[in-house]
């Protein structure tokens, strides 16, 4: 008896639903609907044999409706892939097709040499953030791409552990400081700053409307912030482990006692088996970092090694887990 086939077909076809979604974004179907087939190809200027076909397609995929020959976004499609929703993944979405879609073509060299593919798909040397950054637009499709995934996983990784008590929290590559934003929902009287790179610093500006404090610097070379609670949020599963150890060493020097550092990542099961998402993200990293996701247990060992006494991790059921490490 042979097993059933079904989850090979599945995966064989599994990036074809992702390029479907990712072309209906680029071409900018979620912003003009409702529409029939025959004004999207002119307003796309595309072929409107094919432009049928990609829209039937999204019908199927539960990104839009159909009647009478006229498309119209499901709800999830207007909530997460029109680019002028407060909760948009649109950005994500073209991050994805852009960029990520040419780093993971690279896989099989990625797992071969162990190393992040951008010398190989893009031309680039240099620092990692160089590659993310390597133009202002860049820079602000890949941030207000996490931004969409921050926004709907930063209040439940700060509702995960008691953060009563902070006066001050330092979001350490806080981005477009979406979580500093959901600490600050949570904790109206405390403070809350974004530590970012300079060129980072006037999008979190923009996007947070100066509700939080924001200070430019380098987390591995410049002075912390004095704070009472860090937070990195996205940052460790960037970075090798003996830069983790610096990061994690100078924070736990610029802690007082009792301070706390809440980490926001995608946990993987104990066996490492699991879950999917988390294992898809580790495999991302791999393909345009110098990190991985971690275990609860081996974020222990790695606080433990830079002098935190204690963690406790939560899984949230969102984009992002939450471990605390008290000081
Ligand atoms: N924490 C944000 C979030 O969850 O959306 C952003 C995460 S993003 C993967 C990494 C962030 O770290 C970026 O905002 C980047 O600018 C920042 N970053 C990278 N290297 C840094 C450094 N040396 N010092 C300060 N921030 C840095």
């Amino acid at each position: 008896m042979i097993p059933e086939p079904q989850i090979v077909p599945d995966l064989i076809d599994a990036f074809r639903r992702s390029k479907t979604m990712f072309t209906a974004v680029e071409l900018g179907v979620f912003e003009a609907t409702p529409i029939t087939a025959a004004s999207f190809s002119a307003l796309a200027r595309s072929d409107e044999r094919a432009t049928e076909l990609l829209l039937d397609a999204c019908v199927s995929l539960g990104l839009l409706t159909k009647t009478d020959g006229e498309y119209t976004n499901t709800p999830e499609a207007e909530t997460y892939l029109k680019r002028t929703s407060p909760h948009t993944l649109a950005g994500y979405a073209l991050y994805s097709n852009n960029v990520l879609w040419r780093l993971w073509d690279r896989l099989p060299d990625a797992v071969r040499e162990g190393t992040h593919r951008w010398p190989q798909a893009f031309g680039m040397q240099g620092p990692i953030f160089s590659h993310f950054f390597k133009t202002d637009e860049a820079m602000r499709t890949f941030l207000t791409g996490l931004h969409g995934f921050g926004m709907l996983s930063s209040p439940q990784a700060i509702a995960a552990h008691d953060l009563s008590g902070v006066e001050h929290f330092v979001d350490l590559g806080g981005g477009t400081g979406h979580l500093a934003l959901a600490f600050l929902d949570k904790y109206p009287n405390a403070k809350a700053t974004v530590f970012d790179l300079p060129q980072v610093i006037p999008l979190t500006r923009e996007i947070t409307e100066n509700r939080v404090a924001t200070i430019a610097g380098d987390f591995f070379h410049d002075p912390l912030p004095p704070a009472d609670c860090y937070a990195v949020a996205r940052i460790l599963h960037d970075w090798s482990l003996p830069k983790i150890q610096t990061l994690l060493t100078r924070i736990h020097q610029a802690l007082p006692a009792n301070g706390r550092l809440l980490i926001c990542e995608m946990l993987v099961n104990d066996a490492r088996t699991g879950p999917t998402r988390s294992l898809m993200q580790s495999l991302n990293m791999l393909t345009c970092t110098e990190g991985q996701e971690r275990t609860a247990a081996e974020y222990d060992q790695i606080c433990r090694a830079a002098g935190f006494r204690t963690t406790s991790a939560v899984i949230t059921g969102a984009p992002v887990d939450a471990v605390l490490a008290i000081k």
